[in-house]
């Protein structure tokens, strides 16, 4: 009866799949199988990680336990199949090396932030890589932007060009170590070099006297280009008015906010106001911008977001960035290293072409950054938190889609604000934030993110999905990737899809889309719609009344004239809302209506981003805007917490069982107590309640009459967190069930999964 006498010993092997490469996996089950008295051995594969091991049948279910338990912090297991093997006297457990296999495709890890071990070798003076801009372990470091291809090893990642020292392979050999099979593993000896290029110096200084060098700079005022994790930043002293209107000058005249980056979360309590789950988000190993409450009495300049009540704030993602702070000793503001809207620079001769006029010395090192990622930006809404930006730490981790696409596909997403997604069954691969297709920088970001993408991720897409819209240069895109078939998506109807997609949702809700501008199907500018809507198509059940636009796309910068262009659709309302274009030379109101009469240049338009406008000018917050949303993002920032009260909409039934709104009333209002002298924050506050009370109003009826229970809420009008909190929490109080974006932002950057959910929900049903 003796189960455990010699020969017992029984083998099995194991097929993990999940993020389990770049992660310090095969180390930790190095040790796990030590502890268990195991032999065997462990390889990274293509698909998944190999695990063989034999020994005592309890300490086989033990080593298969501890597994899922104690798996490393940044690894997520989706799934372990076991299967019996014969045992062949393993004794010892070892790492093999990698196996490829050209079909398979995995998970690829995203950049990890600074970890706080690494961190306090950084600072220990008797440290080895004390003050060593590149100190990595398996636990964080870059991963995404350094990796050229799969299997996870350090010969397929920029880290190639550095030979590891003797101590530094002791690390990696060594089971014991935090360092055992840390690709990205170096030190001061052997890994990557820093250095500062200065305008007018003779010879650049190298290691620590360039970044001494630097913050000296910094503390005088100066603008220093710093080479980051995905790309360059520029930075300046955060708290100098001088230093940050010097660098808004030189990158281009708007008045888009600066980030601003800080030591530690105790820094940033000075500057901001911080609530527990915000400090967390802060912390967290993706290290993004939160956008968080301006402080009263911040020490930050005003100049880093004027007319902002917020302020996006970030931890140090890299050593190299918090050795500058700890030397500057305050915030810095660090803001993405290009010229208004190309793309960042992450190569060190291109930061001298674009950036030469910008920065007055230029901190750079010589591991290569493969692939471009920005900061990241999200902000807490209703106690959780929602993208601004998704990128850097986040991407390329991939989302799950509600249905099996039969087909690998490629959503090449809409026009500014752009992402792509690449599809295989039922793993959506949605890239960084990318950028506005404008120009041909973009562009060349795009291709080349998707090139990698392509080959990291193994999709051969066999169908490409895009807009509607015939004249997005994503629309060309997609007829240029040489695929036969291609599937054009309803902007807002890919909005909504992408929040159902997210949460699973795969039945018809009451979707409302509201945003700045998405081509209709009857060729009008979208942009506040209440959809019917499943995950392969729609009805358009109520919207904003149409008002021309006019000027077309120069509207989106001209809030006045999308004022006006409500004026021309009810002549009575016009002298109340003429303040919206006081001012403004007769000659180019003149020519903006004759645009509207004659129908030339001037689109109609349910845009609910252009009402925001409106009601800026209106209320005289902002006639000329300087980038796209900054008088929604005013009006927001002036209404601050105030209690508010509701003014109605005129909500119409259109004959055919939907409703058209008409805001006009709204705005007349808004104008006739502005002239009263009510104060201008209280007016706003007025308008984001009057929105959300109409909207609500919408959905109740539309609910009714058509027996919805969920609404999905999206569009980038909806990064508004008073506006998006408001309409929430007055749908759930009707007993709706409200889905809203948690995991891609509610703005475009969400629009290529929106149009994969779509395109693969119809392939499956044909
Ligand atoms: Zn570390
Ligand atoms: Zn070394
Ligand atoms: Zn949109």
């Amino acid at each position: 009866m003796n189960v455990t006498e010699a020969g017992a010993r029984e083998a099995r092997r194991y097929h993990v799949t999940g993020v389990v490469q770049g992660v310090g996996f095969r180390p930790f089950v190095h040790r796990l199988a030590m502890r268990h008295r195991l032999g065997g051995w462990i390889r990274n594969a293509s698909g998944e990680v190999e695990i063989a091991v034999e020994g005592e049948p309890e300490d086989l279910q033990a080593f298969e336990c501890a597994i899922r338990a104690e798996a490393p912090p940044l690894a997520r297991i989706d799934g372990i199949v076991a299967e019996d093997d014969a045992p062949a006297g393993r004794e010892g457990f070892v790492i093999e090396p990698s196996l490829d296999e050209a079909d398979r495709r995995q998970p690829v890890p995203s950049d990890v932030a600074l970890c706080p071990t690494c961190e306090s070798e950084l600072r220990d003076p008797a440290n080895r890589r004390n003050r060593y801009p590149f100190i990595t372990c398996t636990d964080c470091g870059p991963r995404y932007t350094v990796i050229e291809a799969l299997p996870y090893d350090r010969e397929r990642t920029t880290m190639r060009s550095f030979t590891q020292c003797p101590d530094c392979l002791a690390e990696y050999r060594d089971p014991a170590s935090r360092r055992y099979h840390s690709e990205t593993n170096s030190c001061p000896a052997c890994g990557p070099r820093v250095w500062l290029e200065e305008t007018g110096a003779t010879a650049p200084l190298a290691g620590a006297a360039a970044i001494d060098r630097a913050v000296e700079l910094l503390k005088q005022g100066g603008i220093v280009a710093v080479r980051g994790m995905g790309g360059f930043h520029l930075a300046c002293d955060a708290i100098s008015d001088q230093a940050v209107s010097r660098l808004r000058g030189r990158k281009g005249r708007d008045a888009k906010p600066f980030a601003v980056m800080a030591a530690s979360v105790e820094a940033v309590r000075r500057l901001a106001e911080l609530t527990e789950p915000e400090a967390e988000l802060l912390r967290s190993r993706q290290r993004p911008i939160v956008l968080l409450r301006a402080a009263a009495g911040s020490p930050v300049s005003a100049g880093v977001a004027p007319g902002l009540d917020s302020i996006g704030v970030m931890l140090a993602s890299t050593p190299l960035h918090l050795l500058l702070l700890d030397g500057v000793g305050g915030p810095l503001v660090m803001t993405s290293g290009n010229l208004s809207d190309e793309p960042i620079a992450t190569a060190n001769q291109e930061s001298f072409r674009r950036l030469g006029g910008v920065a007055d010395a230029f901190l750079l090192h010589d591991r290569e950054i493969l692939t471009r990622a920005d900061d990241s930006v999200l902000r807490m809404v209703r106690g959780a938190p929602v993208f601004l930006r998704r990128a850097r730490g986040f991407a390329p981790i991939p989302l799950e889609l509600p249905v099996e696409s039969p087909v690998p596909l490629l959503a090449v997403g809409p026009h500014l604000k752009n992402t792509f997604t690449l599809v295989h069954g039922r793993t959506a691969w949605v890239s960084q934030h990318i950028g506005d297709l404008e120009s041909m920088q973009t562009l060349r970001h795009f291709e080349a993110t998707l090139e990698t993408c392509r080959r990291l991720f193994r999709v051969d897409p066999e169908v490409v999905v895009r807009d509607l819209h015939p004249g997005y240069l994503s629309t060309r895109l997609a007829d240029q990737q040489g695929v036969e078939r291609v599937i054009a998506v309803q902007h807002h109807h890919a909005h909504i899809a992408a929040v159902m997609g997210e949460h699973g949702e795969t039945g018809q809700v009451l979707g409302v889309a509201f945003d700045g501008t998405g081509y209709g199907e009857d060729g009008a500018v979208w942009g506040a719609e209440f959809l019917l809507t499943d995950l392969t198509g729609f009805r358009r059940i109520a919207h904003l009344r149409y008002a021309a636009l006019p000027g077309g796309d120069l509207a989106a910068r001209r809030p006045w004239r999308a004022a006006l262009g409500y004026a021309l659709v009810d002549h009575a309302a016009r002298p109340i809302l003429a303040p919206a274009w006081a001012g403004i030379p007769a000659v180019e109101v003149e020519l903006a209506e004759q645009q509207v009469e004659a129908e030339v240049n001037a689109p109609v338009a349910s845009s609910m981003g252009r009402l925001f406008d409106a009601a800026a000018a209106v209320l005289g917050v902002r006639q000329v805007s300087q980038y796209e949303g900054q008088a929604a993002m005013e009006l927001e920032a002036l209404a601050g917490r105030r209690i508010a009260s509701e003014y109605a909409c005129d909500i119409e039934e259109d004959g055919e069982g939907g409703w058209i709104i008409n805001p006009v009333p709204l705005l007349a209002r808004l104008a006739h107590l502005r002239r009263r002298r009510v104060p201008v924050e209280e007016l706003a506050a007025d308008f984001h309640a009057s929105i959300a009370w109409m909207t609500a109003d919408v959905i109740r009826h539309a609910a009714e009459r058509y027996g919805i229970s969920t609404v999905a809420l999206g569009g980038g009008v909806f990064q508004n967190a008073r506006l998006l909190d408001s309409v929430a929490r007055r749908v759930e109080q009707r007993g709706l069930r409200v889905l809203v974006p948690r995991r891609l932002s509610p703005n475009d950057g969400s629009i290529s999964y929106g149009q994969a959910v779509v395109a693969a929900a119809r392939l499956a049903t044909l």
